[in-house]
């Protein structure tokens, strides 16, 4: 039997965007359901976890809202060179219990009024005259859920967004293969680490990040395309990368994901419809990092949303400050694939002479661009790699 509920909006998805989506209309006063097709919220986390403290404060004062969210204090990064030289740079952040993290937003959005559907899966979609109908499964069988407008937020592989008619080409350049093991590495470490070098993760990066009781999240991401081009998989480097420097280590678990890298897409709304977090491809294309992202549009869109309801007007045209909106993420994606482009241009030999010419400067709370300019300023004797530098950043 098929169940049919009306509701404001339906969000797709129960991860950091869909939750913040969530949270924010229904303080609005909307009537909003999000379906998230795992049975746990947050389970399985496909992610590092981190977080810079700066970033989350904007939302929640984690240390005092959900102490139980944060599994580690970090005081900043490590940027290791092949060469295994390294520049500190300092800034509060957080390695999160994502789950847990997820799970609290996931309460706070039914403390909002919010109803929260798990092991319910959307399936397709139809579009209804001013509005939309999801349908969706779960154990309980078929539910049709009719909407003002649909948030997608359902990740990097969204259907929902290719409903929307946003494309999701997932081009192998631009898209990062990720796997990562949680692991016991038995030591407690202040700092995360980034490892650059073309036998570690060619154009790409490894990652330690420090978790509670000696855990770590160890992992390593490179393109699609250059896993193809090595004819070496993602799994590969990561063993190799994690046999040498835990050898000891014990792996509790191990997960793969992909997460979008291209340059700024300029479209997200289509009519009664908003596409956020991953599946709006709102991510760092340098870090990969697209939690804060997630948050920040995820929250822009439960807000546009009910505004397109109150004034009677879900249209594309309706929905049109959400792209307004999300301008300055826009130019934050832009500036840093273009640092991507030029970093994938880097030698290992260009990294060892970065991080040596940097080495003997303390940075805190620097941003990427920021950094690469100090560097340019620094590279007199390197002229070929200051031009590469340079590309990054002008
Ligand atoms: C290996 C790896 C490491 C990362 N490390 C970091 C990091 O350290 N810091 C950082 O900021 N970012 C990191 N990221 C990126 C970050 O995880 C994502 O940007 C973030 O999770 C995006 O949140 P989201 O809510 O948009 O999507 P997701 O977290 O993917 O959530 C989407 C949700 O939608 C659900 N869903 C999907 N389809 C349907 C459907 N049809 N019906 C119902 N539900 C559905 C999924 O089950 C999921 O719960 C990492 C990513 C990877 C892969």
């Amino acid at each position: 039997m098929e169940n049919k509920v009306r509701c404001d909006i339906v969000v797709v998805g129960g991860g950091l965007a869909g939750m913040m989506a969530g949270i924010t209309a229904a303080k609005l006063g909307a009537n909003v359901k999000i379906l998230e097709q795992h049975p746990v919220i947050g389970a399985p986390v496909k992610c590092a976890e981190g977080v810079t403290k700066i970033g989350m404060e904007e939302f929640f004062l984690l240390e005092f809202d959900c102490p139980e969210c944060i599994a580690k204090k970090i005081k900043g990064f490590h940027f290791v060179a092949p060469n295994r030289k390294r520049i500190s740079i300092s800034g509060d952040g957080y390695v999160l219990n994502k789950d847990i993290f997820n799970q609290f937003l996931a309460r706070e959005a039914e403390d909002a009024g919010v109803q929260v559907l798990v092991g319910t899966k959307a399936k397709d979609f139809q579009r209804k005259k001013g509005g939309i109908e999801i349908k969706a499964v779960s154990a309980a069988g078929k539910l049709v859920l009719a909407a003002d407008v649909v948030i997608a937020a359902d990740g990097p592989v969204s259907l929902t967004a290719r409903w929307a008619g946003i494309s999701k080409r997932l081009e192998p350049a631009n898209t990062i293969i990720g796997a990562q093991v949680l692991m016991e590495i038995g030591e407690s470490k202040d700092f995360a680490e980034f490892y650059f070098g073309d036998n570690i993760a060619p154009k790409g990066y490894a990652w330690v990040f420090p978790k509670e009781d000696g855990m770590a999240n160890i992992g390593l991401g490179i393109t699609i395309q250059e896993q193809a081009r090595k004819q070496r998989t993602v799994d590969e480097y990561l063993n190799a990368f994690v046999n040498q420097k835990f050898p000891n280590g014990k792996i509790i678990n191990k997960i793969h994901s992909i997460v979008p890298v291209g340059p700024f897409r300029r479209i997200h709304t289509a009519n009664q419809m908003i596409v956020v977090g991953d599946a709006g491809e709102f991510v760092n294309p340098v870090t990969g990092g697209g939690n804060r992202f997630a948050m920040e549009t995820g929250a822009i869109a439960g807000e546009v949303a009910m505004d397109a309801i109150l004034d009677r007007d879900t249209s594309k045209i309706g929905l049109g400050a959400f792209e307004m909106r999300i301008l300055e993420i826009g130019n934050t994606i832009s500036r840093h694939y273009k640092i991507r482009m030029a970093l994938e241009r880097f030698s290992d030999d260009d990294f060892n002479t970065a991080i040596s010419v940097l080495k003997e400067e303390k940075f805190k709370n620097i941003l990427l661009p920021s950094l690469l300019w100090k560097l340019s300023a620094k590279l007199k004797k390197h002229p070929a790699l200051a031009m590469k530098v340079m590309r990054a950043v002008m």
